[in-house]
């Protein structure tokens, strides 16, 4: 039987965000660490074959559909796998610059200015003590918020619809930047693709 869930692969070359991310980082994030979550997710969920034509997304979205046994594992690693998913695609290499779209308005308004929403974004990022993520949401009231979430959880998990997220585990920054977390934060701006995070809100509030 072949995997339910796949690896999916690198939208630009592991030496593509040089030199905000290097290489090395990108390559042992993506083929050890975001590949351990998927196989570990197939594993947890082999013998479920009622979750194997749900996506991630949805399992995350409503967990009580999955068996009490393996629920953890589910949210640890089938949040690793969406989280990962999303932040490839949330980074480019002609990234970074000014939010675009709704999302450029949408910040302006409700932060006061670009400016302001970094600060904020970064305060929450080095708020989160040890393993975690930092998440721009938006909810049904179409609210945009800054939160962040400990291990793998997922802003799916609350019902909020993540449109930017950071993650800050160690392993995502580590052997570039040590343990200074705000230097990667501060650098990780000029890899961000706004054109997806405005296409991630466009398709939230639809
Ligand atoms: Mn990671």
């Amino acid at each position: 039987m072949s995997d339910v869930f796949n690896l999916p692969e690198l939208p630009y070359s592991y030496n593509a965000l040089e030199p905000h991310i290097d290489a090395q980082t990108m390559e042992i994030h993506h083929s050890k660490h975001h590949a351990g979550y998927v196989s570990k997710l197939n594993a947890a969920i082999a013998e479920h074959t009622e979750l194997h034509d749900k996506t991630i997304e949805e399992i995350l979205t409503d967990v009580s559909m999955v068996p009490e046994t393996v629920m953890q594992a589910v949210i640890n690693n089938g949040g690793g796998h969406a989280n990962h998913s999303m932040f490839w695609e949330l980074m480019s290499a002609g990234g970074g610059g000014n939010p675009v779209g709704r999302a450029g308005n949408m910040i302006e308004t409700q932060f006061g200015s670009f400016d302001g929403f970094k600060e904020d974004f970064k305060k929450e990022a080095l708020g989160r003590f040890g393993s975690g993520w930092t998440w721009l949401v938006a909810d049904e009231s179409e609210k945009l918020s800054i939160m962040s979430t400990a291990n793998q959880d997922s802003p799916l998990m609350q019902s909020l619809m993540p449109i930017l997220g950071l993650d800050v585990w160690e392993h995502a920054y580590y052997l570039k930047h040590q343990n200074k977390r705000d230097a990667y934060v501060d650098t990780w701006w000029n890899v961000v693709n706004w054109e997806k995070v405005s296409e991630l809100l466009d398709a939230a509030l639809a």
